[in-house]
């Protein structure tokens, strides 16, 4: 039997540092920049720029960003950006954490959910122009933007969305939360649309402990959003506003982290990769688990969180049944993302949902895949899910 009480627990995706963190920190304390902006703010902007702006067919990318203090964050601003206002329509992927979606409603606009294709698991292309079409012929105007998700880090087919939304002229607000150093076809997914969002949270692939950032097409956006993340506060001697603003800057301090961790954002992404493709070998053997994989060869995907599906009738119990076996055998796995169309904070919300998304949660587990989960721990777990099969 697997139980094995006396081992640590395995956990998901943990938080590792470089070693370099400590040292931002200090100078931030040393030069008293312990405040949301400085230094550390700048330095990890530029480093962001630097990895997210990358050559393809001889074309560099030019995007700037802007360090906020959440993922969610990110999305709300990338909203308010778009002029996302009270009575519009936001089209957000179904599939995804609640994130994607809050922000619309924090606009007091109305997410209209779109459902996946089976490859990626994220946003199905002809289900998008579908909805696009409908909620014209319904309401009379255009969604005012779309936004796609890099669920698990695994890029979208994001040529035929962007496609679509240029053909109907709807801007697209990527949430890349998950997917840091994915990419679709050489160039870093997060890019791809007028705004992408970053996280930075305890168990992404790089940490600020918390964080966030957003992707913006050039300078004049970043000022722009700058100003929105800071109060909103014009140009006067007294504190005078015109516009809402919001209290959305990244920490001097947490920033230090950032600049720690882009360090070994590289070893991250390598190591997940490995972690893939240890599963992908191992899983070969047992009938009844599969890897989610990426189905094209011009995605590459970072494979934030591995996950499988759990067929039951090939593998004799079901995902649940197997989630309490590994949880007893002090590995942490959760089941999937649960679509926003079945929550209940949303079942009003119009939705174009083909089964996917709804099927797909209920057979599939996210497995241990962060920096800390060694050889020996995937050996563990992998032994650990042979035996459990029936
Ligand atoms: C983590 C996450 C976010 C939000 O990021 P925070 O930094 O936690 O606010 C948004 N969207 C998705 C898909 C996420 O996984």
């Amino acid at each position: 039997m697997s139980q094995n009480t006396d081992r640590k627990r395995i956990l998901l995706c943990l938080a590792h540092m470089s070693g370099e963190e400590m040292k931002y920190i200090q100078e931030a304390f040393d030069t008293n920049w312990v405040v949301p902006l400085g230094p550390n703010v700048n330095a990890f902007e530029n480093d962001l720029e630097n990895f997210v702006n990358t050559t393809t067919g001889g074309n560099t990318l030019n995007k700037k960003v802007i360090a906020l203090s959440a993922g969610t964050a990110a999305v709300h601003l990338g909203l308010v950006a778009l002029g996302v206002k009270a009575g519009d329509e936001v089209i957000c992927q179904s599939f995804t954490f609640a994130a994607s979606a809050n922000p619309v409603v924090y606009q007091g606009a109305t997410p209209v959910f779109v459902d996946s294709e089976p490859g990626t698991w994220n946003m199905d292309p002809n289900l998008l122009e579908d909805a696009i079409k409908d909620r014209i012929a319904k309401t009379g105007k255009k969604p005012k933007a779309i936004i796609p998700v890099y669920l698990y880090g695994m890029p979208a087919y994001i040529d035929e969305i962007m496609e679509i939304a240029q053909r109907y002229d709807i801007p697209v607000l990527e949430d890349a939360a998950e997917g840091f150093g994915s990419n679709y076809r050489g160039q870093t997914c997060g890019t791809f649309g007028s705004y992408g969002v970053m996280s930075f949270n305890g168990n992404k692939m790089i940490t600020t402990s918390g964080g966030g950032a957003l992707i913006c097409p050039n300078d004049e956006a970043k000022k722009r959003i700058l100003f929105f993340a800071t109060q909103a506060r014009e140009p006067f001697p007294y504190y005078q506003h015109e516009h809402i603003g919001y209290n959305y800057r990244m920490s001097n301090i947490c920033a230090g982290i950032g600049r720690g961790q882009m360090t070994i954002a590289a070893d991250h992404i390598a190591h997940h990769h490995h972690v893939a493709g240890f599963y992908a070998d191992a899983f070969k053997d047992i009938e009844g688990i599969d890897l989610h994989v990426a189905p094209k060869d011009y995605m590459d995907p970072n494979y934030w969180l591995c996950t499988v599906t759990v067929d039951p009738k090939a593998f004799g119990i079901d995902y649940e049944q197997l989630r309490q076996i590994l949880d007893a055998a002090a590995i942490e796995s959760r089941p999937l993302w649960k679509p926003m169309h079945m929550q209940p904070i949303y079942k009003n919300a119009p939705a174009y949902v083909n089964g996917v998304s709804e099927a797909l949660f209920k057979i599939g587990l996210c497995l241990p895949s962060g920096p800390c989960v060694t050889d020996d721990d995937l050996n563990y777990i992998v032994d650990t899910i042979a035996n459990a099969r029936k």
